[in-house]
């Protein structure tokens, strides 16, 4: 079997094992050097860590201060922590559809969603590559909106040379099968001096020093045994990049011209880290998603589908008070997506023989 992920964090023993000898093992000093070694990695002047990506996203939202009824533009196609936050934070959902070549919300249908009550612009970063920054960016300036960039998938990424999390606050999640992992985790980036000390002092129930609250917080901090776990992998970042975009690269030599395939595209002026290596199977290939899915999991080739459904489309959000008027009909671009999305090995611990095993694989069962 050729997995579609690999947890390997093996190269953390000793520093975890320090934390466990020091007896301090709640949020300290090595959470302190985790924070420092993030920032420099995603090119911003603050990290804060925090226990998970979800709440990374949600205290990125809480400390907007945000009213109820204000809005939150986001991506229909992704992980529904994003949408999970929204709520948390009591804002209200508004969907834009996404595009065909980046996965990412299209920032002309952005322009036609922005109202009044639009107070936040939530582009998802999908699969290791950033949304269309250089429209966003200026659209979000002149509206007046905050940017919270879902970078979750997207450690290491960027656009026109600028990180992924530095172009607004960013949120990163940390979880075992991302790019970075801390088992469980989060990191909120931001070069505002004063939101990160908000955001700093909403992680620890609000509280300033010993009993000194200054807001209604929560208990969001990360352990310096997790802080542990991940530190090694961020030394070692630009390495794990580079064999993720060497079996990207040797994926989409492999497999150009596969009748029916849609191969992922990095567009330009954007670096992919490649969180996933994700095709589109088109109306036109030997076999639907799903038949394709199935034979290479018989083949022993892991594959995952990200994501089945657009993020609304459950009985649990219908009707909901926060997703008002959300309508599968009108998200075309994320529903083809949704119907055609199939995620294919490319992690770093892949061999060039185990890639071109998923390369044959993929091209037999396809017949071509
Ligand atoms: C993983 C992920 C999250 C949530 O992160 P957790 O650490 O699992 O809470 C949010 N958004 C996207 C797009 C993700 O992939």
């Amino acid at each position: 079997m050729i997995p579609i992920t690999v947890v390997d964090v093996r190269d953390a023993e000793s520093l975890v094992v320090e934390v466990l000898r020091s007896g301090a093992i709640a949020q300290g000093p090595m959470v302190k050097r985790f924070e420092e070694t993030f920032a420099g990695v995603a090119g911003a002047k603050h990290a804060v860590a925090v226990n998970n990506g979800t709440t990374a996203l949600v205290a990125s939202l809480q400390a907007l201060d945000l009213q109820p009824g204000d809005e939150v533009i986001t991506s229909p196609f992704t992980f529904v922590a994003t949408l999970n936050a929204i709520l948390e934070a009591g804002a209200t959902a508004k969907f834009v559809d996404i595009r065909r070549d980046d996965f990412a919300i299209d920032p002309d249908a952005v322009a036609a969603a922005i109202t009044p009550r639009t107070k936040v612009l939530m582009p998802v970063h999908l699969y290791g590559q950033t949304a269309d920054m250089g429209k966003l960016v200026p659209l979000a300036a002149e509206h007046n909106l905050a940017i919270v960039e879902d970078s979750a998938q997207a450690v290491g990424a960027a656009f026109d040379g600028k990180r992924a999390g530095s172009f607004g606050t960013g949120c990163f999640s940390l979880y075992a099968t991302k790019n970075v992992t801390t088992a469980e985790g989060g990191v909120i980036t931001t070069d505002d001096d004063d939101l990160a000390d908000r955001l700093r002092v909403l992680r620890n129930q609000g509280m300033r020093a010993r009993y000194q609250y200054e807001m209604a917080g929560h208990n969001y901090r990360m352990t310096d045994l997790h802080a542990a776990v991940g530190i090694p992998q961020l030394e070692k970042l630009d390495e794990l990049t580079a064999a993720r975009q060497r079996n990207a690269k040797r994926l989409s030599e492999g497999l150009a011209g596969t009748l029916g395939l849609d191969l992922p595209q990095v567009l330009p002026g954007r670096d992919h880290v490649w969180h996933q290596y994700t095709v589109l199977v088109g109306p036109h290939a030997f076999l639907s998603r799903d038949e394709l899915a199935a034979a290479l999991t018989e083949k022993g080739i892991g594959n995952g589908i990200y994501y089945p459904k657009i993020v609304f489309d459950y009985d649990c959000y219908s009707g909901h008070p926060l997703v008002p008027g959300a309508n599968v009909a009108d998200f075309p671009v994320a529903a083809a997506a949704a119907s055609q999305a199939l995620s294919l090995p490319v992690h770093q611990h892949l061999t060039e023989e185990q890639v071109d095993t998923v390369i044959n694989t993929v091209r037999e069962v396809l017949g071509t």
